[in-house]
């Protein structure tokens, strides 16, 4: 028997992130760092993963994640960007294919109209967005 296909396989999916928009980076809400993230942004900013840990994460149900506040982005937005770009957790590359904005359509709709990349640009190949689904499963 084979699995019925995801809504996201039936169609094309646009998606192009937007020059200097940064919203979902001062949303509210939780960024997990995998140790990798914490080893590779430790190193980044010339710091050890236990002052990274110490200074920018807590440990919350099994890991670590970094609080971002209603009305203070991300610790590490700067007016450029990510600070930590080169290491940024898979959370973040992962956006906006997230297990639970892809669950539906009509979910992906929803989080469009919070996110201008969505529905823009070249269509994004499945095999991109099964890997993010694969990579960022929380
Ligand atoms: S909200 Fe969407 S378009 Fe804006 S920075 Fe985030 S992913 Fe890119
Ligand atoms: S770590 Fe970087 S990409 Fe992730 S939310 Fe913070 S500023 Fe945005």
């Amino acid at each position: 028997m084979t699995a019925r296909k995801k809504w996201w396989e039936k169609k094309p999916v646009r998606f192009e992130c937007q020059p200097d928009c940064f919203k979902c980076c001062a949303k509210p809400g939780i960024v997990y760092f995998e140790p990798a993230a914490i080893e590779k942004s430790a190193k980044f900013l010339k710091t050890s993963p236990e002052q990274f840990r110490s200074e920018f994460l807590k440990w919350d149900d099994g890991h670590w994640v970094h609080d971002v506040e209603k009305g203070k982005p991300c610790a590490f937005l700067i007016p450029t960007g990510c600070a930590i770009q080169q290491s940024k957790p898979l959370q973040c590359r992962a956006y906006p294919f997230w297990h639970e904005n892809m669950n539906s359509e009509s979910m992906w709709r929803f989080v469009g109209a919070f996110c201008p990349g969505i529905g823009i640009g070249p269509a994004v190949p499945m095999v991109t967005i099964r890997k993010f689904l694969n990579k960022f499963k929380l």
